[in-house]
C-alpha cells in the first residue's frame, strides 16, 4: 500500500469512510500489445460498498459535512439509472441515514429492463424511497422543497446536488490525484494521459484541481463528454475546478483543462456503435467491465485517439474505470 500525505487544508474536512485505501492501478497488457501503447487503468469501480463506482469518493466528503451537521436524511437527484443515486443510497444504508432519491427519465429508453433493473433494482434494495418525475422536470427543486416539507416535520435533511459534484464533493478526485501520484511514484510510471468520463465534470475537475497543486497545470487528465455539449461542460468543469480551488484556500491560478466532445453521440445515455464496440472490446480482450453511458463513450473516444495515432507508440496512459456496472443490465437490450 502507498503511502502519502495530502495537503493539510483538505486532511482537515471532515470524511465519513467509505473506502477502504487505495484502488488498484493494473496493466492491460493484452489490449497494449494490440494497440501499441501502454494501457493502465485505475480501478475505481473496484471498492467495497454499494457496487462501487467514483460517486463514493465525493460521497465520503458530503456525508462527512451530513454527518457534521447532525443529518438524519439525504436527498439527491440524477436520472433514472443514476449510479450517483445507487451509491448514495448505499452509503446512506451505512451512515444510517434515511435516504429519497429524485430521478427524472431524462434518457428516451422505455423499455423494461431501464425502467426496473440495473441502479433502480439496487436503489430499492438499499431502502431508498424514490420519486419518479419525468424528464424535463427540474430534480433539484423539487428536492429541495421535499427536504423542506421533511424539516416541517422535524427531520434533518442534506441535499446532495447532481453527481454529487458540488466543490466539496470534487475534494474526493483532489484526494485521488495525490493517490494516483503516490501509486506512479511507486510503480515508476510516468503516464502520459489519465482519461476519465465528464458526465457531471465533478471528476475531472477534482483531478484537475488536485494535479494543478501537484504540478502546476492540469494537463495530464482529459476527459470526454458523455452529457453536456463540449462548450457546455467546458464550461461547467472550469467552473467546479475554481470553486475546488477556491475551497481550499488555494492561489492557484486557473488551469486550462482538456476535453473532448466528440463521442458523445446523440446525448446523455443514448448507445452509440462504438460505444458498444468499446464494451465488447475491452471485455473480451482483458475481461474488464465498462458501463454504457460514462466509461464506454470516453472509453472509445480513447481508442479512437489511440488508433488515430494522437499518441506515441509506446505512451503509457492510464484510464479510470468508474464503475456504473449496473447500468449493462439496464442496456441489454442495447446488446
Ligand atoms: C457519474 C459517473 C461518471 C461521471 O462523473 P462526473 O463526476 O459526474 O463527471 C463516470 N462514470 C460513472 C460510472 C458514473 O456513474
Amino acid at each position: 500500500m502507498v503511502s502519502y500525505q495530502l495537503p493539510t487544508q483538505l486532511a482537515a474536512i471532515p470524511r465519513f469512510p467509505l473506502l477502504e485505501g487505495a484502488t488498484p492501478i493494473q496493466a492491460l497488457p493484452r489490449l497494449s500489445k494490440q494497440l501499441g501503447v501502454k494501457l493502465f487503468v485505475k480501478r475505481d469501480d473496484l471498492m467495497g460498498l454499494g457496487g462501487g463506482g467514483n460517486k463514493l469518493r465525493k460521497l465520503e466528503f458530503l456525508l462527512g459535512e451530513a454527518m457534521a451537521l447532525g443529518a438524519d436524511t439525504i436527498i439527491t437527484v440524477g436520472g433514472r439509472q443514476s449510479n450517483h443515486a445507487r451509491l448514495t443510497a448505499a452509503a446512506a444504508a451505512r451512515a444510517g441515514l434515511a435516504c429519497e432519491l429524485v430521478l427524472t427519465r431524462n434518457v428516451p429508453r422505455h423499455d423494461e429492463a431501464y425502467q426496473h433493473n440495473g441502479n433502480i433494482l439496487l436503489d430499492e434494495l438499499f431502502g431508498a424511497t424514490l420519486h419518479d418525475l419525468p424528464g424535463e422536470a427540474d430534480a433539484l427543486a423539487y428536492a429541495e422543497a421535499r427536504a423542506e416539507e421533511l424539516r416541517a416535520c422535524g427531520q434533518r435533511v442534506y441535499v446532495c446536488p447532481l453527481g454529487g459534484s458540488s466543490p466539496l464533493g470534487c475534494l474526493g478526485y483532489v484526494a485521488c490525484a495525490w493517490e494516483i501520484s503516490a501509486q506512479a511514484n511507486a510503480m515508476e510510471l510516468d503516464f502520459a494521459q489519465l482519461i476519465v468520463p465528464n458526465g457531471s465534470g465533478g471528476t475531472h475537475a477534482g483531478l484537475a484541481a488536485g494535479f494543478a497543486l501537484l504540478e502546476g497545470h492540469a494537463q495530464r487528465v482529459k476527459s470526454y463528454t458523455v452529457l453536456a455539449p463540449l462548450s457546455q461542460a467546458k464550461a461547467t468543469t472550469e467552473q467546479k475546478v475554481a470553486d475546488t480551488l477556491a475551497l481550499l484556500q488555494a492561489s492557484h491560478p486557473q488551469p486550462e483543462i482538456l476535453l473532448d466532445g466528440e463521442h458523445l453521440g446523440e446525448g446523455y445515455g443514448i448507445p452509440t456503435d462504438e460505444m458498444k464496440e468499446a464494451v465488447q472490446f475491452l471485455a473480451r480482450t482483458e475481461g474488464l467491465l465498462l458501463d454504457p453511458v460514462y466509461g464506454g463513450k470516453a472509453f472509445a473516444g480513447l481508442l479512437h485517439d489511440i488508433r488515430s495515432q494522437r499518441y506515441q507508440p509506446g505512451a503509457s496512459i492510464l484510464f479510470l474505470m468508474t464503475g456504473g456496472v449496473p447500468g449493462l443490465f439496464a442496456y441489454r437490450s442495447a446488446f
